[in-house]
């Protein structure tokens, strides 16, 4: 894809561009223009806000929740149990989906 190709695309970047670039915002660094194109994307569209606020959300509990697990089990307490895995692992799916 050429240069001005890309810049179009992501200064008119749909919803679903939107939430994959804030979704990986948590896995890289983006580069100028995608971080242009979420934070002026979100300025306006209140959905892709509020993913983006859910996405933060989620990475918080899982921070938090995998501190938490690590201290049980140096303190030899109990590991996460397998359903409470399952649940994070679905609110994890929900939150990409969206
Ligand atoms: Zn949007």
């Amino acid at each position: 894809m050429s240069s001005a190709r890309r810049i179009w695309r992501l200064l008119n970047a749909s919803c679903h561009d939107v939430s994959r670039l804030a979704s990986e915002s948590f896995d890289r660094e983006l580069v100028g223009l995608e971080r242009f194109a979420l934070r002026s994307h979100t300025v306006y569209c209140a959905a892709c806000r509020r993913y983006e606020r859910q996405l933060r959300f989620v990475r918080a509990a899982l921070c938090r929740l995998a501190t938490e697990t690590a201290l049980a089990q140096s303190l030899g307490g109990p590991a996460l149990p397998d359903e409470a895995r399952e649940q994070i692992k679905r609110a994890v799916e929900d939150a990409e989906t969206f």
